[in-house]
Protein backbone atom coordinates (compact mmCIF):
# COMPACT_ATOMS: atom_id res chain seq x y z
CA UNK A 1 0.00 0.00 0.00
CA UNK A 2 1.65 2.94 -1.17
CA UNK A 3 1.49 6.23 0.84
CA UNK A 4 1.47 9.53 -0.50
CA UNK A 5 4.66 11.70 0.14
CA UNK A 6 2.67 13.92 2.70
CA UNK A 7 -0.47 12.40 4.19
CA UNK A 8 -3.18 15.54 5.03
CA UNK A 9 -3.21 16.26 8.42
CA UNK A 10 -6.66 16.55 10.08
CA UNK A 11 -7.31 18.02 13.12
CA UNK A 12 -8.95 19.51 15.83
CA UNK A 13 -11.56 22.58 16.12
CA UNK A 14 -11.58 24.34 18.99
CA UNK A 15 -12.55 27.61 19.62
CA UNK A 16 -13.58 28.42 16.41
CA UNK A 17 -10.22 27.58 14.61
CA UNK A 18 -8.09 24.72 13.53
CA UNK A 19 -5.80 23.13 16.40
CA UNK A 20 -3.03 21.01 15.82
CA UNK A 21 -2.97 18.01 17.73
CA UNK A 22 0.10 16.91 20.07
CA UNK A 23 0.97 13.48 19.56
CA UNK A 24 -0.60 10.01 18.61
CA UNK A 25 -2.04 10.19 14.61
CA UNK A 26 -4.18 7.42 12.73
CA UNK A 27 -4.38 6.22 9.02
CA UNK A 28 -7.08 7.73 7.16
CA UNK A 29 -8.16 6.00 4.25
CA UNK A 30 -9.24 6.59 0.64
CA UNK A 31 -11.28 3.24 0.32
CA UNK A 32 -11.58 3.27 -3.28
CA UNK A 33 -7.95 3.78 -3.56
CA UNK A 34 -7.23 1.27 -0.78
CA UNK A 35 -4.35 3.66 0.33
CA UNK A 36 -3.72 6.26 2.95
CA UNK A 37 -5.06 9.88 2.48
CA UNK A 38 -4.45 11.41 5.35
CA UNK A 39 -3.32 11.68 9.17
CA UNK A 40 -5.89 12.45 11.79
CA UNK A 41 -4.93 13.76 15.58
CA UNK A 42 -5.82 11.63 18.26
CA UNK A 43 -6.62 13.86 21.52
CA UNK A 44 -5.24 13.16 24.94
CA UNK A 45 -7.03 13.24 27.92
CA UNK A 46 -5.52 16.73 27.93
CA UNK A 47 -6.37 18.27 24.86
CA UNK A 48 -10.26 16.84 25.43
CA UNK A 49 -9.90 18.93 28.55
CA UNK A 50 -8.59 22.14 26.81
CA UNK A 51 -11.48 21.28 24.28
CA UNK A 52 -14.01 21.00 26.93
CA UNK A 53 -12.74 24.65 28.37
CA UNK A 54 -13.23 26.34 25.75
CA UNK A 55 -16.95 24.84 25.29
CA UNK A 56 -17.72 25.26 28.69
CA UNK A 57 -16.66 29.13 27.93
CA UNK A 58 -18.72 29.65 25.13
CA UNK A 59 -22.38 27.55 26.89
CA UNK A 60 -23.50 30.06 29.05
CA UNK A 61 -23.38 33.23 26.54
CA UNK A 62 -24.94 30.88 24.12
CA UNK A 63 -27.49 29.77 26.75
CA UNK A 64 -28.27 33.28 27.34
CA UNK A 65 -28.84 34.29 23.70
CA UNK A 66 -32.45 34.60 22.51
CA UNK A 67 -34.84 32.13 20.89
CA UNK A 68 -34.84 34.29 17.59
CA UNK A 69 -31.02 34.67 17.41
CA UNK A 70 -30.38 30.79 17.69
CA UNK A 71 -33.42 29.89 15.21
CA UNK A 72 -31.68 32.20 12.78
CA UNK A 73 -28.51 30.75 13.42
CA UNK A 74 -29.96 27.69 12.87
CA UNK A 75 -31.80 28.80 9.05
CA UNK A 76 -28.35 30.00 8.17
CA UNK A 77 -26.78 26.47 8.82
CA UNK A 78 -29.46 24.73 7.23
CA UNK A 79 -29.29 26.94 4.19
CA UNK A 80 -25.70 26.88 3.90
CA UNK A 81 -25.99 23.39 4.14
CA UNK A 82 -28.64 23.03 1.46
CA UNK A 83 -26.02 24.91 -0.74
CA UNK A 84 -23.14 23.31 -0.01
CA UNK A 85 -24.34 19.66 -0.23
CA UNK A 86 -21.92 18.34 -3.20
CA UNK A 87 -19.01 19.70 -1.86
CA UNK A 88 -19.92 17.90 1.71
CA UNK A 89 -20.52 14.28 0.10
CA UNK A 90 -17.37 14.59 -2.00
CA UNK A 91 -15.61 14.49 1.62
CA UNK A 92 -17.84 11.74 2.77
CA UNK A 93 -17.43 10.06 -0.62
CA UNK A 94 -13.38 10.34 0.25
CA UNK A 95 -13.24 8.95 3.46
CA UNK A 96 -15.71 6.40 3.34
CA UNK A 97 -16.45 5.33 -0.04
CA UNK A 98 -19.77 5.58 -0.46
CA UNK A 99 -21.59 6.38 -3.97
CA UNK A 100 -22.14 10.46 -4.41
CA UNK A 101 -26.10 9.64 -4.12
CA UNK A 102 -25.23 7.71 -1.19
CA UNK A 103 -23.34 10.79 0.24
CA UNK A 104 -25.91 13.22 -1.32
CA UNK A 105 -28.44 11.10 0.65
CA UNK A 106 -26.93 11.11 3.93
CA UNK A 107 -27.24 15.06 4.17
CA UNK A 108 -30.13 15.73 2.94
CA UNK A 109 -31.80 13.57 5.81
CA UNK A 110 -29.11 15.09 8.12
CA UNK A 111 -30.12 18.40 7.31
CA UNK A 112 -33.75 17.77 7.96
CA UNK A 113 -32.50 18.08 11.57
CA UNK A 114 -31.45 21.25 10.96
CA UNK A 115 -34.72 22.36 9.57
CA UNK A 116 -36.25 20.68 12.82
CA UNK A 117 -34.76 22.65 14.53
CA UNK A 118 -35.45 25.73 13.13
CA UNK A 119 -38.36 25.44 14.98
CA UNK A 120 -36.68 26.12 18.52
CA UNK A 121 -38.76 28.71 19.62
CA UNK A 122 -42.07 26.40 19.49
CA UNK A 123 -40.06 23.43 20.51
CA UNK A 124 -38.97 24.68 23.86
CA UNK A 125 -42.22 26.27 25.03
CA UNK A 126 -43.56 24.87 28.54
CA UNK A 127 -46.67 24.42 29.96
CA UNK A 128 -48.50 26.61 32.13
CA UNK A 129 -51.54 26.31 35.52
CA UNK A 130 -53.23 29.18 36.05
CA UNK A 131 -54.81 29.21 39.72
CA UNK A 132 -53.06 25.83 40.73
CA UNK A 133 -53.95 26.84 43.97
CA UNK A 134 -55.75 30.64 45.09
CA UNK A 135 -53.31 32.74 43.71
CA UNK A 136 -50.95 30.06 42.80
CA UNK A 137 -49.73 29.21 39.04
CA UNK A 138 -47.28 26.48 37.57
CA UNK A 139 -45.62 26.47 34.70
CA UNK A 140 -42.36 24.14 33.61
CA UNK A 141 -39.75 25.47 31.20
CA UNK A 142 -36.88 23.75 29.31
CA UNK A 143 -33.05 24.76 30.28
CA UNK A 144 -30.17 23.02 27.97
CA UNK A 145 -27.56 21.02 30.42
CA UNK A 146 -24.36 23.21 29.53
CA UNK A 147 -21.13 21.06 27.23
CA UNK A 148 -23.15 18.03 26.01
CA UNK A 149 -20.52 15.45 23.39
CA UNK A 150 -21.45 13.42 20.78
CA UNK A 151 -19.42 10.31 19.78
CA UNK A 152 -20.27 9.19 16.27
CA UNK A 153 -19.62 5.99 13.67
CA UNK A 154 -17.94 6.02 10.69
CA UNK A 155 -20.66 4.84 8.75
CA UNK A 156 -22.35 8.13 8.14
CA UNK A 157 -19.88 10.62 8.98
CA UNK A 158 -22.21 13.77 8.49
CA UNK A 159 -25.88 12.63 9.32
CA UNK A 160 -25.23 11.02 12.78
CA UNK A 161 -23.64 14.24 13.83
CA UNK A 162 -26.27 16.13 12.37
CA UNK A 163 -29.12 14.31 14.26
CA UNK A 164 -27.12 15.39 17.02
CA UNK A 165 -25.89 18.78 17.33
CA UNK A 166 -28.52 20.10 15.46
CA UNK A 167 -31.05 19.81 18.48
CA UNK A 168 -28.17 20.25 21.24
CA UNK A 169 -27.05 23.62 20.17
CA UNK A 170 -30.82 25.10 19.38
CA UNK A 171 -31.48 23.96 22.83
CA UNK A 172 -28.81 26.55 24.33
CA UNK A 173 -26.32 23.95 24.61
CA UNK A 174 -22.29 24.04 23.74
CA UNK A 175 -21.97 20.60 21.28
CA UNK A 176 -18.44 18.91 21.34
CA UNK A 177 -18.28 16.40 18.84
CA UNK A 178 -15.53 13.56 18.50
CA UNK A 179 -16.22 11.95 15.04
CA UNK A 180 -15.17 8.43 13.69
CA UNK A 181 -11.93 8.21 13.64
CA UNK A 182 -12.22 6.70 10.19
CA UNK A 183 -13.76 9.61 8.59
CA UNK A 184 -13.03 12.53 10.17
CA UNK A 185 -13.37 15.45 7.71
CA UNK A 186 -16.81 16.02 7.44
CA UNK A 187 -17.01 17.33 11.37
CA UNK A 188 -14.52 19.84 10.51
CA UNK A 189 -16.28 21.03 7.24
CA UNK A 190 -19.57 21.49 9.81
CA UNK A 191 -17.68 23.10 12.10
CA UNK A 192 -17.07 26.17 9.61
CA UNK A 193 -20.49 25.79 8.15
CA UNK A 194 -21.86 26.76 11.81
CA UNK A 195 -19.07 29.09 12.01
CA UNK A 196 -20.32 30.93 9.00
CA UNK A 197 -23.96 30.89 10.09
CA UNK A 198 -22.61 33.12 12.55
CA UNK A 199 -22.45 30.52 15.87
CA UNK A 200 -20.52 32.09 18.33
CA UNK A 201 -16.47 30.24 18.52
CA UNK A 202 -16.64 27.32 21.04
CA UNK A 203 -20.13 26.53 20.84
CA UNK A 204 -19.27 24.03 18.12
CA UNK A 205 -15.91 21.95 18.83
CA UNK A 206 -14.49 18.78 16.82
CA UNK A 207 -12.10 16.39 19.08
CA UNK A 208 -10.50 14.04 17.32
CA UNK A 209 -9.25 10.84 18.52
CA UNK A 210 -10.15 7.41 19.77
CA UNK A 211 -10.64 5.44 23.12
CA UNK A 212 -8.41 7.38 24.79
CA UNK A 213 -10.80 10.70 24.33
CA UNK A 214 -14.02 8.73 24.15
CA UNK A 215 -12.85 7.84 27.95
CA UNK A 216 -11.57 11.53 28.49
CA UNK A 217 -15.08 12.58 27.53
CA UNK A 218 -16.96 10.24 29.15
CA UNK A 219 -15.52 11.02 32.85
CA UNK A 220 -14.84 14.33 32.57
CA UNK A 221 -17.09 16.54 35.24
CA UNK A 222 -18.35 19.45 32.88
CA UNK A 223 -19.74 17.36 30.23
CA UNK A 224 -23.14 16.64 31.10
CA UNK A 225 -24.45 14.64 28.40
CA UNK A 226 -23.03 12.24 26.11
CA UNK A 227 -24.74 10.95 22.47
CA UNK A 228 -23.09 8.07 21.28
CA UNK A 229 -23.94 6.00 17.97
CA UNK A 230 -21.77 2.61 17.28
CA UNK A 231 -21.32 -0.81 17.57
CA UNK A 232 -23.34 -2.43 20.35
CA UNK A 233 -20.75 -3.27 22.90
CA UNK A 234 -18.93 0.55 22.80
CA UNK A 235 -22.42 1.20 22.91
CA UNK A 236 -22.75 -0.53 26.22
CA UNK A 237 -19.04 0.69 27.45
CA UNK A 238 -20.11 4.41 26.91
CA UNK A 239 -23.56 3.63 28.61
CA UNK A 240 -22.24 2.24 31.90
CA UNK A 241 -19.38 4.59 31.74
CA UNK A 242 -21.18 7.97 30.93
CA UNK A 243 -23.75 7.18 33.72
CA UNK A 244 -21.48 6.23 36.50
CA UNK A 245 -20.11 9.49 35.84
CA UNK A 246 -23.24 10.91 36.75
CA UNK A 247 -23.66 11.97 32.46
CA UNK A 248 -27.26 11.85 30.87
CA UNK A 249 -26.68 9.18 28.53
CA UNK A 250 -28.21 7.77 25.25
CA UNK A 251 -26.36 5.17 23.06
CA UNK A 252 -27.72 3.43 20.33
CA UNK A 253 -25.70 -0.15 19.54
CA UNK A 254 -25.98 -2.17 15.96
CA UNK A 255 -28.61 -4.26 14.40
CA UNK A 256 -29.41 -7.09 12.47
CA UNK A 257 -32.66 -6.05 10.43
CA UNK A 258 -35.30 -8.72 9.54
CA UNK A 259 -37.27 -8.27 6.50
CA UNK A 260 -40.72 -10.46 6.52
CA UNK A 261 -42.18 -11.39 3.34
CA UNK A 262 -45.22 -12.66 3.47
CA UNK A 263 -46.90 -14.89 0.90
CA UNK A 264 -49.39 -12.22 -0.32
CA UNK A 265 -46.06 -9.74 -0.92
CA UNK A 266 -45.28 -8.02 -4.13
CA UNK A 267 -42.47 -10.03 -5.24
CA UNK A 268 -41.02 -7.82 -7.60
CA UNK A 269 -41.43 -4.63 -5.17
CA UNK A 270 -40.04 -6.67 -2.24
CA UNK A 271 -36.77 -7.95 -3.97
CA UNK A 272 -36.26 -4.15 -5.37
CA UNK A 273 -36.97 -3.04 -1.41
CA UNK A 274 -33.86 -5.56 -0.44
CA UNK A 275 -31.51 -5.13 -3.16
CA UNK A 276 -31.11 -1.76 -2.32
CA UNK A 277 -31.67 -1.93 1.47
CA UNK A 278 -29.01 -4.85 1.80
CA UNK A 279 -26.78 -3.68 -0.47
CA UNK A 280 -27.14 0.14 -0.55
CA UNK A 281 -23.69 2.02 0.76
CA UNK A 282 -21.85 -1.71 1.01
CA UNK A 283 -24.38 -2.70 3.90
CA UNK A 284 -22.89 -0.56 5.96
CA UNK A 285 -25.85 0.85 7.40
CA UNK A 286 -27.45 0.50 11.22
CA UNK A 287 -30.94 0.51 9.03
CA UNK A 288 -29.43 -1.76 6.16
CA UNK A 289 -31.61 -5.18 6.13
CA UNK A 290 -29.79 -7.92 6.71
CA UNK A 291 -32.31 -10.47 6.81
CA UNK A 292 -35.03 -11.50 5.08
CA UNK A 293 -37.42 -13.94 6.63
CA UNK A 294 -39.43 -15.41 3.50
CA UNK A 295 -42.88 -16.91 5.09
CA UNK A 296 -44.09 -20.14 2.93
CA UNK A 297 -44.35 -20.80 -0.61
CA UNK A 298 -43.12 -17.11 -1.49
CA UNK A 299 -39.59 -17.72 -0.53
CA UNK A 300 -38.10 -19.49 -3.79
CA UNK A 301 -39.61 -16.46 -5.61
CA UNK A 302 -38.17 -14.29 -3.64
CA UNK A 303 -34.61 -15.84 -3.45
CA UNK A 304 -34.56 -15.86 -7.27
CA UNK A 305 -35.76 -12.38 -7.69
CA UNK A 306 -33.00 -10.98 -5.77
CA UNK A 307 -30.57 -13.25 -7.32
CA UNK A 308 -31.49 -12.01 -10.79
CA UNK A 309 -30.69 -8.25 -10.01
CA UNK A 310 -27.31 -8.60 -8.21
CA UNK A 311 -25.91 -9.35 -11.66
CA UNK A 312 -26.67 -6.09 -12.92
CA UNK A 313 -25.48 -3.83 -9.50
CA UNK A 314 -21.97 -1.84 -10.48
CA UNK A 315 -19.72 -1.81 -8.05
CA UNK A 316 -17.29 0.94 -8.44
CA UNK A 317 -15.61 4.29 -6.81
CA UNK A 318 -18.23 6.53 -5.24
CA UNK A 319 -17.15 9.26 -7.51
CA UNK A 320 -18.17 7.09 -10.46
CA UNK A 321 -21.77 8.49 -11.54
CA UNK A 322 -23.17 4.82 -12.83
CA UNK A 323 -21.78 2.81 -9.76
CA UNK A 324 -24.14 1.98 -7.30
CA UNK A 325 -21.72 0.81 -4.07
CA UNK A 326 -18.74 1.51 -3.34
CA UNK A 327 -16.47 -0.01 -1.23
CA UNK A 328 -15.48 -0.84 2.50
CA UNK A 329 -14.28 1.21 4.88
CA UNK A 330 -10.89 -0.67 5.14
CA UNK A 331 -9.44 -3.56 4.14
CA UNK A 332 -9.37 -5.29 7.50
CA UNK A 333 -12.94 -5.03 7.17
CA UNK A 334 -13.84 -6.08 4.18
CA UNK A 335 -11.92 -9.18 4.94
CA UNK A 336 -13.43 -10.08 7.90
CA UNK A 337 -17.13 -9.51 5.63
CA UNK A 338 -15.76 -11.87 3.10
CA UNK A 339 -15.08 -14.47 5.53
CA UNK A 340 -18.99 -14.35 6.32
CA UNK A 341 -19.18 -16.44 2.89
CA UNK A 342 -17.41 -19.65 3.90
CA UNK A 343 -18.44 -19.29 7.51
CA UNK A 344 -22.19 -19.33 6.33
CA UNK A 345 -21.42 -22.78 3.83
CA UNK A 346 -19.43 -24.60 6.38
CA UNK A 347 -22.54 -23.92 8.69
CA UNK A 348 -25.20 -25.34 5.76
CA UNK A 349 -26.36 -22.06 4.29
CA UNK A 350 -26.65 -22.07 0.65
CA UNK A 351 -24.39 -19.71 -1.44
CA UNK A 352 -26.57 -18.32 -4.28
CA UNK A 353 -23.74 -15.50 -5.06
CA UNK A 354 -20.38 -15.40 -3.66
CA UNK A 355 -19.36 -11.32 -3.79
CA UNK A 356 -15.76 -12.95 -3.67
CA UNK A 357 -15.88 -13.83 -7.28
CA UNK A 358 -17.56 -10.58 -8.73
CA UNK A 359 -16.05 -8.23 -10.88
CA UNK A 360 -15.05 -5.07 -9.00
CA UNK A 361 -12.28 -2.85 -9.19
CA UNK A 362 -8.57 -4.00 -8.74
CA UNK A 363 -7.78 -1.24 -6.44
CA UNK A 364 -9.75 0.10 -2.82
CA UNK A 365 -11.40 -2.04 -0.29
CA UNK A 366 -13.74 -3.47 -2.61
CA UNK A 367 -16.03 -6.54 -2.15
CA UNK A 368 -19.20 -7.79 -4.56
CA UNK A 369 -22.19 -8.39 -3.01
CA UNK A 370 -23.41 -12.41 -1.72
CA UNK A 371 -26.53 -14.16 -1.27
CA UNK A 372 -27.03 -16.82 1.09
CA UNK A 373 -30.20 -19.03 1.18
CA UNK A 374 -31.09 -21.45 4.19
CA UNK A 375 -29.99 -19.39 7.00
CA UNK A 376 -31.05 -20.79 10.01
CA UNK A 377 -30.52 -19.06 13.44
CA UNK A 378 -27.77 -20.83 14.85
CA UNK A 379 -25.19 -19.67 12.06
CA UNK A 380 -22.64 -16.67 12.76
CA UNK A 381 -24.02 -15.34 9.29
CA UNK A 382 -27.48 -14.62 11.63
CA UNK A 383 -25.85 -14.36 14.95
CA UNK A 384 -23.45 -11.55 13.93
CA UNK A 385 -23.76 -8.17 12.86
CA UNK A 386 -21.59 -8.48 8.87
CA UNK A 387 -22.07 -5.16 8.61
CA UNK A 388 -21.07 -5.72 4.91
CA UNK A 389 -23.08 -6.57 1.49
CA UNK A 390 -24.34 -10.05 2.45
CA UNK A 391 -27.84 -10.85 2.65
CA UNK A 392 -28.89 -13.62 4.15
CA UNK A 393 -32.07 -15.05 3.66
CA UNK A 394 -34.12 -17.52 6.44
CA UNK A 395 -36.99 -19.67 5.34
CA UNK A 396 -40.04 -19.14 7.65
CA UNK A 397 -43.14 -21.99 7.90
CA UNK A 398 -45.58 -19.50 9.10
CA UNK A 399 -45.65 -15.18 10.37
CA UNK A 400 -46.09 -16.53 14.20
CA UNK A 401 -42.45 -17.70 13.08
CA UNK A 402 -41.40 -14.89 11.51
CA UNK A 403 -42.18 -12.59 14.26
CA UNK A 404 -40.43 -14.97 16.99
CA UNK A 405 -37.34 -14.49 14.59
CA UNK A 406 -37.67 -10.93 15.02
CA UNK A 407 -38.42 -10.61 18.58
CA UNK A 408 -35.62 -13.28 19.71
CA UNK A 409 -32.87 -11.57 18.10
CA UNK A 410 -30.91 -9.41 20.43
CA UNK A 411 -31.23 -6.25 18.75
CA UNK A 412 -34.12 -4.58 17.92
CA UNK A 413 -33.37 -1.48 15.98
CA UNK A 414 -35.91 -1.24 12.72
CA UNK A 415 -37.60 -4.08 10.51
CA UNK A 416 -40.09 -4.24 7.78
CA UNK A 417 -42.52 -6.30 6.73
CA UNK A 418 -43.97 -6.89 2.88
CA UNK A 419 -47.49 -7.59 2.73
CA UNK A 420 -50.71 -6.56 0.48
CA UNK A 421 -52.93 -7.57 3.66
CA UNK A 422 -53.61 -4.18 5.56
CA UNK A 423 -54.72 -6.21 8.76
CA UNK A 424 -51.74 -8.23 8.54
CA UNK A 425 -49.17 -5.16 9.03
CA UNK A 426 -50.82 -3.88 11.74
CA UNK A 427 -50.70 -7.01 13.47
CA UNK A 428 -46.86 -6.43 12.96
CA UNK A 429 -46.69 -2.84 13.98
CA UNK A 430 -48.24 -4.28 16.90
CA UNK A 431 -46.30 -7.47 17.77
CA UNK A 432 -42.82 -6.38 16.36
CA UNK A 433 -40.12 -6.01 19.35
CA UNK A 434 -38.53 -3.12 17.19
CA UNK A 435 -38.01 0.80 17.35
CA UNK A 436 -38.94 1.57 13.95
CA UNK A 437 -41.27 -0.02 12.00
CA UNK A 438 -41.65 -0.34 8.08
CA UNK A 439 -44.25 -1.40 6.11
CA UNK A 440 -43.84 -2.08 2.43
CA UNK A 441 -40.77 0.39 3.27
CA UNK A 442 -37.42 -1.42 3.90
CA UNK A 443 -35.47 1.44 5.99
CA UNK A 444 -37.79 3.10 8.14
CA UNK A 445 -35.72 5.68 9.26
CA UNK A 446 -37.99 8.47 11.06
CA UNK A 447 -38.61 11.54 9.60
CA UNK A 448 -36.79 14.46 11.98
CA UNK A 449 -39.71 15.40 13.36
CA UNK A 450 -40.34 12.04 14.91
CA UNK A 451 -37.44 10.40 16.67
CA UNK A 452 -34.81 7.28 15.94
CA UNK A 453 -34.17 4.76 18.09
CA UNK A 454 -34.03 0.84 18.58
CA UNK A 455 -35.44 -1.59 21.45
CA UNK A 456 -33.14 -3.77 23.07
CA UNK A 457 -29.50 -4.10 22.25
CA UNK A 458 -30.09 -1.20 19.52
CA UNK A 459 -30.00 1.25 21.95
CA UNK A 460 -28.96 2.09 25.96
CA UNK A 461 -30.99 4.70 27.66
CA UNK A 462 -34.45 5.22 27.37
CA UNK A 463 -34.01 8.39 24.73
CA UNK A 464 -34.35 8.23 21.41
CA UNK A 465 -32.01 10.51 19.14
CA UNK A 466 -33.53 13.80 17.25
CA UNK A 467 -36.88 14.97 17.20
CA UNK A 468 -38.62 15.43 20.13
CA UNK A 469 -36.68 12.82 22.79
CA UNK A 470 -34.11 14.88 21.30
CA UNK A 471 -35.20 18.36 22.10
CA UNK A 472 -36.10 16.01 25.74
CA UNK A 473 -32.45 14.56 25.89
CA UNK A 474 -30.32 18.25 25.83
CA UNK A 475 -32.56 20.17 28.41
CA UNK A 476 -33.81 19.97 31.88
CA UNK A 477 -37.23 20.07 32.91
CA UNK A 478 -37.79 22.84 36.01
CA UNK A 479 -41.18 23.41 37.33
CA UNK A 480 -41.75 26.94 38.75
CA UNK A 481 -44.76 27.14 41.32
CA UNK A 482 -45.69 31.20 42.19
CA UNK A 483 -47.72 33.15 44.56
CA UNK A 484 -48.02 36.75 43.49
CA UNK A 485 -50.41 39.34 46.22
CA UNK A 486 -53.70 38.90 46.42
CA UNK A 487 -54.91 42.08 44.11
CA UNK A 488 -57.03 43.22 46.96
CA UNK A 489 -53.77 43.80 48.88
CA UNK A 490 -51.43 45.25 45.71
CA UNK A 491 -50.07 48.72 45.87
CA UNK A 492 -50.89 49.07 42.49
CA UNK A 493 -54.28 50.31 41.08
CA UNK A 494 -55.45 47.90 39.00
CA UNK A 495 -58.56 49.64 37.27
CA UNK A 496 -61.15 47.29 38.30
CA UNK A 497 -63.51 47.27 40.64
CA UNK A 498 -62.20 44.52 43.86
CA UNK A 499 -64.95 42.00 43.92
CA UNK A 500 -63.66 40.26 46.83
P1 LIG B 1 -17.61 1.71 16.68
O1 LIG B 1 -18.41 1.29 17.86
O2 LIG B 1 -16.37 0.97 16.37
O3 LIG B 1 -17.17 3.25 16.85
C1 LIG B 1 -18.09 4.25 17.19
C2 LIG B 1 -17.36 5.35 17.96
O4 LIG B 1 -16.84 4.79 19.16
C3 LIG B 1 -16.19 5.96 17.20
O5 LIG B 1 -16.19 7.34 17.41
C4 LIG B 1 -14.97 5.29 17.83
O6 LIG B 1 -13.85 6.13 17.84
C5 LIG B 1 -15.42 4.98 19.23
N1 LIG B 1 -14.85 3.73 19.75
C6 LIG B 1 -14.55 2.62 19.04
N2 LIG B 1 -14.06 1.66 19.85
C7 LIG B 1 -14.07 2.18 21.10
C8 LIG B 1 -13.70 1.67 22.38
N3 LIG B 1 -13.23 0.45 22.52
N4 LIG B 1 -13.84 2.49 23.44
C9 LIG B 1 -14.33 3.73 23.31
N5 LIG B 1 -14.69 4.26 22.12
C10 LIG B 1 -14.57 3.50 21.03
O7 LIG B 1 -18.61 1.74 15.44
P2 LIG B 1 -18.26 1.98 13.90
O8 LIG B 1 -17.54 0.79 13.38
O9 LIG B 1 -17.65 3.32 13.72
O10 LIG B 1 -19.73 2.06 13.28
C11 LIG B 1 -20.46 0.93 12.91
C12 LIG B 1 -21.38 0.48 14.03
O11 LIG B 1 -22.26 1.55 14.39
C13 LIG B 1 -22.30 -0.66 13.62
O12 LIG B 1 -22.40 -1.56 14.68
C14 LIG B 1 -23.61 0.02 13.35
O13 LIG B 1 -24.76 -0.80 13.47
C15 LIG B 1 -23.60 1.08 14.39
N6 LIG B 1 -24.51 2.16 14.06
C16 LIG B 1 -25.67 2.24 14.74
C17 LIG B 1 -26.58 3.23 14.43
C18 LIG B 1 -27.88 3.33 15.17
O14 LIG B 1 -28.57 4.31 14.96
N7 LIG B 1 -28.24 2.40 16.03
C19 LIG B 1 -26.30 4.16 13.41
C20 LIG B 1 -25.08 4.06 12.75
C21 LIG B 1 -24.19 3.05 13.08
Amino acid sequence: MAAPSSPRRISHWIDGAVVPGQGRVGPVYDPAAGRLAGEVDLASAAEVDRAVASAAAAAPQWRESSLSRRAAVLFAFRDLLARKTDELAAIITSEHGKVRSDARGEVARGLENAEFATGIPHLLKGGYSEQASTGVDVYSIRQPLGVVAGITPFNFPAMVPLWMCTTGIACGNAFLLKPSEKDPSAALFLARLWQEAGLPDGVFTVVNGDREAVDAILTHPDISAVSFVGSTPVARYVYETGTGHGKRVQALGGAKNHMVVLPDADVDMAADAAVSAAYGSAGERCMAISVVVAVGDVADAVVDAIAARLPKLRVGAGTDPDAEMGPLITGEHRDRVASYVDAGRQDGATVVVDGRTAEVPAEGFFLGVSLLDHVNPGMSVYTDEIFGPVLCVVRAGTYAEAVELVNTNPYGNGTAIFTRDGGAARRFQFDVQAGMVGVNVPIPVPVAYYSFGGWKSSLFGDTHMYGPDGVHFYTRTKVVTARWPDPATSTVDLGFPQTR
